[in-house]
C-alpha cells in the first residue's frame, strides 16, 4: 500500500491522534444578548424569536460551543417545530422576521459548493452553479420571494460554513452538511432533507471493505468535516485538504490510496474517474440538513415548512429524480422530525 511521501505546502497531513477530539471551528457568539429582548411563542412559528446560543461557557478546547444538549447524539435529526400555520404568502413576510429581512434584502444568500457534481457545481457549459442543493435554496427563496432566481449562490469550501453563518455572510448552506449534534451547538439546522452516508473510494482492484483496509492506508477528506473526523478516529493516515476536487488531485497523482467522504460526493467524483471504485459499506450515516444561524429560529421553522411542502407536493421527489435519480438510484425520502 502506497504512503503519502510528500505534503505539498496547501495539504494538512494529520497521523491519527487517537481520542482527538476534531473541534471544527471558532466562533463568535452574541445572541444570548438579543434573546433577552424578544419573548418565545410557540403559537406564531414564523415570527421573530430570537435563539438561546448557550454557546459561551467554553466547553470546548479552541473556543467553540459544546455540542447542543437538547440533541440526541444518536439521532441529531431533529429540528424545530413549524407547527401547522401554513406558510405564509411570497412576498409578504411577517414583519420582524428574518424572512423579512431576507425579503427587504432582496436576495437569499445561499452558501454552496461549486465542485460537487449533482449537488452543487459549476457547469462550464452555461457558467451557473447547479445541483440537487442548490435547487433546495432555491425552494428557500421561491417561498420568500414567489422566484427561486432571488438567490445569491456563494461558493465556499466545507471548513467555511460554520463560520460563515455565524459572521452572518450568507443566510443558509445548502451543501451536503451534516447534522450533527457539535455543530447544533453553533448553528440552526433544518429537518433532514436528504439521507447520506460515508463510504471509501480506493483505486480498481484494491480493498474496498474498510474493515479489512491497513491502517497505514492514507485518505483524503476536506478540511472541517465529519468525514475527517471518521478516518481519523478509525485510525487511518488522512491528508485534509481544501475541497473534495482536491482530493480528486491528489488521489489521481498517486499522493493519497483513497478518499473517504458521503457517498454522494464519491459518485460524483468517480464519475469524473474511469478507475476509481467505491465500498459498499456504510461507516457513518451522514443526514443532510440546510444550516442557518441560531439567532432566528423562526427562519429554521420556516425553512422547515418549506421542506415539509416540497415532500407533501412530489417537488421533492422530482428534483431528486432530476438530478440524482440516475447516479443514485431510488430515492430514500427523508422523515423531517421535530423537538
Ligand atoms: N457531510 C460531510 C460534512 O458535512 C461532508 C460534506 C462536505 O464536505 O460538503 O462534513
Amino acid at each position: 500500500m502506497m504512503r503519502a511521501a510528500v505534503c505539498h505546502c496547501s495539504l494538512e497531513s494529520h497521523r491519527p491522534r487517537a481520542g482527538a477530539r476534531r473541534v471544527l471551528l471558532p466562533l463568535l457568539v452574541v445572541s444570548a444578548l438579543l434573546a433577552a429582548a424578544c419573548t418565545a411563542s410557540a403559537d406564531e412559528p414564523f415570527q421573530s424569536v430570537s435563539a438561546v446560543s448557550g454557546s459561551d461557557d467554553g466547553g470546548t478546547t479552541d473556543g467553540a460551543p459544546p455540542p447542543d444538549p437538547n440533541c440526541d447524539p444518536d439521532d441529531a435529526r431533529p429540528s424545530r417545530d413549524p407547527g401547522n400555520e401554513t406558510l405564509p404568502t411570497p412576498g409578504n413576510m411577517p414583519e420582524g422576521s428574518y424572512m423579512r429581512t431576507i425579503q427587504d434584502q432582496g436576495v437569499l444568500r445561499a452558501g454552496v459548493a461549486q465542485d460537487t457534481l449533482l449537488f452543487g457545481f459549476l457547469n462550464p457549459k452555461n457558467g451557473e452553479i447547479e445541483g440537487f442543493d442548490v435547487e433546495i435554496a432555491k425552494l428557500v427563496a421561491e417561498a420568500i420571494f414567489g422566484d427561486g432566481e432571488q438567490i445569491d449562490l456563494i461558493p465556499i469550501q466545507s471548513a467555511d460554513r460554520i463560520p460563515g453563518l455565524v459572521a452572518g455572510d450568507f443566510d443558509v448552506v445548502a451543501k451536503t452538511m451534516t447534522i450533527t449534534c457539535t455543530r447544533w451547538g453553533s448553528i440552526d439546522f433544518s429537518g433532514v432533507y436528504f439521507e447520506s452516508g460515508q463510504k471509501v473510494l480506493v483505486r480498481e482492484g484494491e480493498e474496498t471493505d474498510i474493515d479489512q483496509m491497513p491502517l497505514d492506508t492514507v485518505l483524503c477528506a476536506a478540511s472541517g468535516t465529519t468525514s475527517l473526523a471518521e478516518i481519523e478516529s478509525r485510525g487511518f493516515e488522512s491528508v485534509s485538504v481544501p475541497g473534495w476536487t482536491d482530493c480528486l488531485v491528489e488521489f489521481q497523482q498517486g499522493r493519497v490510496d483513497g478518499i473517504s467522504t458521503d457517498d454522494t460526493i464519491l459518485a460524483g467524483l468517480a464519475a469524473q474517474d474511469p478507475f476509481a471504485v467505491i465500498s459498499e459499506e456504510l461507516l457513518s450515516e451522514e443526514p443532510y440538513g440546510i444550516g442557518s444561524s441560531k439567532d432566528h429560529p423562526e427562519f429554521t421553522r420556516f425553512i422547515n415548512a418549506v421542506l415539509a411542502q416540497a415532500l407533501e407536493n412530489g417537488t421533492w421527489e422530482a428534483l431528486y429524480n432530476e438530478w440524482l435519480a440516475e447516479t443514485l438510484g431510488n430515492p430514500e425520502i427523508p422523515e423531517l422530525t421535530y423537538r
